[in-house]
């Protein structure tokens, strides 16, 4: 620590009578946990580590951190401003709990607000009458009106490996490749595209501008825009309800359908009591796997269909969409017995004055002030009611429905300051985002609370007393018996201490720039963070550069490259340490979210250290081989950081999802912890998080709808208790037909998604592939045999219009770096894809399992400019290297990363006009900013770009790497190719021998 002045001295710590001194041990992690086979068993530790272990290599040289993306000198005082403030604390100086007399933790959680509803305390006399069996307000009813509402395998392509030379490799992060792509890689296109271009201007075959095709259109492209205009067409048009045979073998599929919306749900007439066309829920809220429900749980069994839903309630609104509308009189009208919510599928009857739950059939008093408008104290009409219009509604929760005041957003950030992480840039680059993010940091209400810990080998805390200018750091360098310094400014109101922490922020990237220190205990740092704020709940974010190695939850590089591709390699998935899942778990219990950053220039652990975000409804973000001297780098981290502190976020959530009677959740996927066997656990609600819930059928159901309604009671971060109420209608069948031709193939490759990465975690990879496999056996089949009636050996492989993609999504998931077989796979890339893969919404899922790919040589000529739905895209292609023409240029792209392929023979002008360069030959491949240049054709890729960047949900800013068809980087060449999944590996299937092999099993097998 030479940041430390030598008077500095380890504190002393305090009394073990000290209420905080141990939270860890009063906990059970294993309880309640309802995610099947737990996969995050222990392995044993070796012995412990018994201190510094310097885990860089020698390769590790400080450099670059001066050139970090601030673009300003770093002129920061360094570390001897701050001496002068430095002091040593006094022992037993635990902070009190900054609120007092709060039920505790374990008290607060087992009393989950939106089931326990209890007398009222505090409730309004109205609406406590509201809730009663009597209504004096019967009198006041309009004439009853009741609305009438018609209609009413073996993959060896390489994934970004995280190469041991990276950051001897100043330029580009680039993944490592085996050798083993024979593939029918690039098919070359006939000599007729030889050298004959007119270099200044593109050829004009079929378009006016921008053709840099030479000899003549390509068909290919043409074909797929026409294909793609059909599609569009249909667009919405999934009205039939009959099947419609689909013969996959020997058709290229329609990657255009991949955007269509879902079978149209076919409700009975009158099903909603409102005519609104947003009465039932959109999928990108909440989606099922198929849009009848089937009758018996023999009739789902036979069709071998799974049923699940995939629920988005937090989602981000985009441009255009309508703001989910909030009813803020807290009249809240929920049956008596399942206390489902009011919603447009129930019955009003009795003249209006009571309505039937459409969940179990209970009559209930329509609340008296139900039709009442409070401000204008005047009747008002019931059929404006939103929970009566709109299927996705908020409800301002009165007072019962808090076990304590709304709390305010805390954002606690553990800073890792050791000499990799300074060395990086990761601390300065995280520093100077947190300073610029202060005024979008959500803090409507001036509420919003901050604090910092660093952590190398010590805990260093900073006092942020508003009256002072100076932040002081307290250093505390006993590990295994944490505890807080005095002062208990610690954790500061952002507002009033907002001059103070400016000027910590604008220290910060300077203070350790001289250490030497390498090691990191992030368990104390972690436990200390939970001791500051576990009493009001709130954000941990941990910005993590190196392995934590000393202290509690202390990790081993444990990477084994021999493991890889082996059944062994399951173990490297799980957590090592026992520590962060126990953690996670005692956070849950207090409101406490972990969000984990993890920048490391070498093996992260990911999978052990995602648990924190798992359980506590986080997010883990992962950057490997960061170096803030890359430019790119650091955008990339900036961006998706800052976007990260900016998003809205809803704190002391609990969702539950109820459905009508016979249907029962039974398994989870996601980021939460799952209490009281339904009810899910969110300290925090990340914004465009997704899970994944599976359903089963208990009972016969005998009518014509069921319904799924999911309430997620959350504070919002401008200090108000909400319940987001989520309801989805859908028709009852008892026919096979009809189920599958409800079936939505993209909640079935989401829920799917979600099953695979259990199964890896808790068995195999190879288990999770082969049930992925033989799920798609079995719906073939079950569609050929019970479906298409046909009998025997058949030559064709079919299945129905709105299935038609499951095939190719699957293969996608067989593919991914996530689960695809390869020895050649860090552990950390894969754990990383796995968080992704059990979070991301299906918007975001659907092309990181598939990516979308583009011809940018022949673009049409209106792509790339603005049309009157933003940025024109062009066509999407099928993911087969025959679409990629010596000449051409290509974007691939999946809401991670973005690739510009560059075949051999693209014409001199394209590379001067996008890259600004003379020739081929002097492109340079690997990861760049693309420059804007003043063209049509830059400018039109820009945009393009620009539009993918901002057009998924979610935070992420993917990296744009240049790939060259032969020179330039081959490991980056096979990444981008391992994504072109319709190609046949040495390894690995194709998709058309994919669906022959299907098709064999399917002809094998029996239905
Ligand atoms: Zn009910």
């Amino acid at each position: 620590m030479s940041n430390i002045p030598p008077s500095q001295s380890p504190l002393s710590r305090p009394p073990p009578s000290s209420p905080n001194s141990r939270p860890m041990q009063a906990t059970d992690p294993n309880q309640q946990i309802q995610r099947g086979p737990s996969p995050y068993q222990s392995t044993p530790l070796g012995p412990a580590q018994s201190g510094i272990r310097p885990n860089v290599p020698p390769a590790f040289r400080p450099g670059n951190f001066q050139q970090t993306p601030s673009g300003r000198p770093l002129s920061y005082p360094n570390q001897t401003a701050m001496s002068p403030t430095y002091q040593v604390m006094p022992a037993n100086s635990t902070s009190p709990p900054a609120v007092e007399n709060l039920e505790s933790p374990s008290q607060r959680s087992d009393t989950p607000p939106s089931t326990s509803h209890k007398p009222k305390r505090l409730y309004p006399k109205e609406i406590t009458e509201a809730y009663t069996e009597s209504n004096t307000y019967g009198g006041q009813y309009q004439p009853f009106n009741p609305a009438v509402a018609p209609g009413g395998i073996g993959q060896q392509v390489q994934p970004p490996a995280i190469d041991q030379n990276a950051y001897q490799q100043p330029q580009f992060f680039t993944p490592a490749g085996d050798q083993n792509y024979q593939a029918t890689a690039p098919s070359m296109t006939p000599a007729h595209y030889s050298q004959q271009y007119n270099t200044q201007q593109y050829n004009t075959q079929q378009y006016n501008t921008q053709q840099y095709n030479t000899q003549q259109p390509s068909m290919n492209a043409s074909m797929g825009g026409l294909t793609n205009q059909l599609n569009n067409m249909n667009l919405g048009g999934h009205s039939q309800t009959q099947l419609i045979n689909v013969n996959l073998i020997g058709v290229p599929p329609n990657v255009g359908d991949l955007d269509a919306p879902p079978p149209p749900i076919n409700l009975p007439p009158n099903s909603s009591v409102t005519q609104s066309d947003k009465a039932n829920c959109e999928p990108s809220y909440k989606r099922c796997t198929f849009n009848s429900v089937p009758a018996t749980a023999s009739l789902l069994s036979k069709s071998r269909l799974p049923f699940g839903l995939i629920i988005t309630p937090y989602r981000s609104l985009k441009e255009g969409d309508e703001p989910v509308p909030v009813v803020t009189d807290t009249v809240i009208a929920r049956c008596r017995r399942c206390r489902t919510y009011i919603n447009p599928f129930v019955n009003f009857v009795e003249g209006g004055q009571k309505w039937r739950c459409n969940l179990c059939f209970l009559l209930n008093e329509v609340p008296s002030q139900f039709d009442w408008d409070l401000q204008t104290s005047q009747q008002a009409n019931r059929w404006k009611r939103a929970e009566l219009n709109h299927a996705v509604v908020e409800f301002v929760a009165p007072t019962e429905y808090m076990v304590r005041p709304p709390q305010p957003p805390v954002y606690l950030f553990v800073i890792d300051v050791s000499f990799p992480a300074v060395q990086s840039g990761a601390v300065a680059t995280a520093a100077k985002t947190i300073l610029e993010s202060l005024d979008r940091i959500p803090n409507e209400e001036n509420r919003t609370k901050v604090g910092f810990i660093t952590v190398d080998t010590s805990l260093h805390f900073y006092s942020l007393n508003s009256n002072s200018s100076e932040p002081q750091m307290l250093v505390v360098s006993d590990l295994e018996d944490v505890f807080l310094p005095q002062p208990d400014d610690l954790l500061v109101n952002l507002t009033e201490a907002r001059s103070v922490v400016e000027s910590l922020l604008s220290r910060l990237g300077d203070m350790f720039k001289d250490t030497h220190t390498v090691g990191n205990a992030l368990g104390s740092a972690l436990l200390a963070g939970f001791k500051l704020i576990s009493s009001i709940g709130g954000k941990i974010v941990v910005l993590q550069s190196s392995l934590p190695n000393i202290g509690p939850g202390q990790l081993k590089a444990r990477e084994d490259s021999k493991a890889l591709g082996t059944p062994k390699e399951s173990a490297l998935l799980q957590s090592a340490e026992p520590f962060y899942k126990k953690f996670a778990v005692d956070c849950s219990r207090s409101q406490v979210c972990v969000d984990m950053f993890l920048l490391g220039s070498q093996y992260s652990d990911v999978a052990t250290l995602s648990c924190c975000p798992r359980y506590t409804g986080g997010q883990t973000y992962f950057y490997p081989a960061f170096n803030a001297g890359r430019s790119e780098d650091a955008l990339k981290f900036a961006h998706e950081f800052a976007e990260f502190l900016a998003s809205p976020i809803a704190l002391e959530a609990v969702m539950r999802v109820r459905a009508s009677k016979g249907l029962r959740m039974t398994s989870f996927y996601g980021n939460f912890f799952v209490r009281q066997t339904d009810l899910l656990a969110l300290p925090n609600v990340s914004r465009d998080h997704s899970y994944a819930i599976e359903v089963s059928i208990e009972e016969n159901i005998t009518t014509p709808t069921v319904c799924f309604q999911t309430a997620l009671l959350h504070t919002t971060c401008f200090g108000e208790r909400r319940i987001r109420v989520l309801t989805l209608s859908l028709p009852v069948t008892n026919s096979i037909s009809e189920l599958y031709s409800s079936a939505d193939q993209i909640a079935i490759s989401t829920l799917l998604a979600n099953k695979a990465v259990e199964r890896s975690l808790s068995s195999k990879l190879e288990d999770a592939r082969d049930a992925l496999t033989n799920k798609l056996i079995d719906i073939l089949g079950v569609y050929k045999s019970a479906i298409t009636g046909s009998q025997g050996a058949s030559p064709q492989l079919q299945t129905c219009e709105n299935l038609k993609l499951l095939p190719l999504l699957a293969l996608g998931l067989l593919k991914h770096v996530g689960l695809r077989a390869s020895s050649q796979i860090p552990t950390d890339l894969r754990s990383y894809a796995m968080c992704l893969l059990t979070t991301m919404p299906s918007q975001l899922l659907i092309p990181y399992i598939h990516p979308r790919f583009y011809s940018l040589h022949n673009m049409p000529i209106d792509a790339g400019t603005y049309g009157p739905d933003g940025i024109i895209m062009p066509p999407s292609l099928n993911l087969s290297s025959e679409k990629l023409e010596r000449h051409g240029a290509y974007l691939l792209e999946d809401g991670q990363n973005i690739f510009i392929w560059l075949g051999r023979q693209v014409v001199p002008q394209l590379c001067m006009d996008l890259l600004n360069v003379r020739s081929y030959e002097e492109v340079r491949s690997g990861k760049v900013t693309l420059l804007q240049l003043d063209n049509p054709f830059s400018q039109q890729v820009n945009a393009i770009i620009g539009k993918t960047r901002e057009s998924r949900r979610g935070v992420y800013y993917p990296h744009l790497y240049i790939v060259k068809e032969d020179g330039g980087d081959p490991s980056l060449r096979l990444w981008f190719l391992s994504h072109i999944i319709e190609d046949r590996t040495d390894t690995v299937m194709s998709y058309q021998q994919w669906l022959g092999h299907l098709k064999d099993k399917v002809n094998s097998g029996s239905f």
